[in-house]
C-alpha cells in the first residue's frame, strides 16, 4: 500500500513529489502517455521564475524529475483508466490489468488544448502551431500571425499577441464572440486585431521547411474559400481537462469536466483525492500556478495522511 500516488507528470505533479518525497511519504508517481505535460509540447519558457535566461520547457521538466527523484520518488508508466475507494478507505488504482493500491492520490493529469482534427497539425506543434501565446507570442514579432476561437481565452490570447505581431487575424466561426463583453470589445476596438467573422480553418499550408505559412479559411457563410498568411496560429478552441477517468469514482467536476477544488484547498469531494493543475484550474492555466498547487496538494496529502494516523 502507497501512502501517496501522484497521477501525472507535468509542473503540479512533479512539484507534489518534490514536497511528498522530502516529507518521507515516498510519493510513486504514474507516468502517462505525454510524459512531463504541456510544457514538453513548447519551446522555450520566459515566464518562469529562477531562469533569467529562459529554459526550454522539455529541459524543466527534466530537471523537476532528477529534483524529486533525489528525495526517493519512484516512478511507474501506465495509463490509469479507473480510481475507486474501497470500503478500507485506501483508492485502487487499475491501468489495464495492473493495480496500485494508495491512501491518498493526487490527480494531476492536466488538460490537453483542444485542436481542430486537421491532417498534419501534430507535425506543426512548435513549428507555428501553437496553444499558448503566454508560452510562444515573443517568438512572433512583427509577423502576421491568427487566433482560432471566440472565447475569453481566443480574446485573451490576441490581446496578449498585439505586443509583438505585426497584426492578429481573429478567426471565429460564428459573427458574434462567445467572450465576455468588455474582453470582446478591448479585442474589437484594438487596431492590430482584424476578426474574421463566420470562418472556419479548413487547412495549415507550410513552407519549405515544414513551417506554417498560411490557413485556408473557409466562409461558412459564403462558401468562399480564401488564403491568410500567418507566421503562427494560435488554437484557443477550449480545453479538455483530463479527468475522464476519475468518473467512476464520482469526482465531481464542472460544466467543463475541471474537477471541483474545495474550501481552497486542493481537496476534492473524495476525501484522500486531492487535485492540482490544470485538470482543475480552467482560469490560470500556468507551469508556476501548476506547481503551486502541486505543493498545495503535496501539504494536504500529508495532513490526510496525519489526521489518519498513517505511518
Ligand atoms: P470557450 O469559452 O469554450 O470558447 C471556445 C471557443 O472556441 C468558442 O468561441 C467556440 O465557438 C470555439 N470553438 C469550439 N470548438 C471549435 C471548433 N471545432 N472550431 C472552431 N471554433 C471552435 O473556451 P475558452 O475560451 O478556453 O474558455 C473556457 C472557460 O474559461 C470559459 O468559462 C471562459 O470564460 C474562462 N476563461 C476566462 C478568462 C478570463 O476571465 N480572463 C480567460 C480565459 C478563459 P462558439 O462560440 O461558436 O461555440
Amino acid at each position: 500500500m502507497e501512502n501517496v500516488i501522484i497521477i501525472g507528470t507535468g509542473c503540479a505533479g512533479w512539484t507534489a513529489a518534490i514536497y511528498t518525497a522530502r516529507a518521507n511519504l515516498n510519493p510513486l508517481v504514474i507516468s502517462g502517455s505525454q510524459p512531463g505535460g504541456q510544457l514538453t509540447t513548447t519551446t522555450e519558457v520566459e515566464n518562469y521564475p529562477g531562469f533569467p535566461e529562459g529554459i526550454m520547457g522539455p529541459d524543466l521538466m527534466t530537471a523537476m524529475q532528477r529534483q524529486a527523484e533525489r528525495f526517493g520518488t519512484r516512478v511507474e508508466y501506465a495509463a490509469i483508466d479507473g480510481v475507486s475507494k474501497e470500503d478500507d478507505g485506501a483508492f485502487t488504482l487499475k491501468a489495464g490489468a495492473r493495480e496500485f493500491r494508495a491512501r491518498t492520490v493526487i490527480v494531476a493529469t492536466g488538460a490537453s488544448p483542444r485542436h481542430l482534427g486537421l491532417p498534419n497539425e501534430k507535425d506543426l506543434i512548435g513549428r507555428g502551431l501553437t496553444s499558448c501565446a503566454t508560452c510562444d507570442g515573443a517568438f512572433y514579432r512583427d509577423v502576421p500571425v491568427c487566433v482560432i476561437g471566440g472565447g475569453d481565452s481566443a480574446c485573451e490570447e490576441a490581446f496578449f499577441l498585439t505586443r509583438f505581431a505585426s497584426k492578429v487575424y481573429l478567426i471565429h466561426r460564428r459573427d458574434e464572440l462567445r467572450a465576455s463583453k468588455i474582453m470582446a470589445e478591448r479585442v474589437l476596438q484594438h487596431d492590430k486585431i482584424e476578426p474574421v467573422w463566420n470562418s472556419v480553418v479548413t487547412e495549415y499550408l507550410t513552407n519549405d521547411k515544414g513551417e506554417m505559412r498560411a490557413v485556408r479559411v473557409n466562409d461558412v457563410v459564403s462558401g468562399g474559400e480564401s488564403e491568410l498568411e500567418v507566421e503562427c496560429v494560435f488554437v484557443a478552441i477550449g480545453h479538455v481537462p483530463n479527468a475522464q477517468f476519475l468518473a467512476s469514482a464520482g469526482v465531481e467536476v464542472d460544466e467543463g469536466g475541471y474537477i471541483v477544488k474545495r474550501n481552497g484547498s486542493s481537496a476534492t469531494n473524495i476525501p484522500g483525492l486531492f487535485a492540482a493543475g490544470d485538470v482543475a484550474d480552467h482560469v490560470y492555466r500556468q507551469a508556476i500556478t501548476a506547481a503551486g498547487s502541486g505543493c498545495q496538494a503535496a501539504l494536504d496529502a500529508e495532513r490526510y495522511l496525519t489526521e489518519l494516523g498513517a505511518d
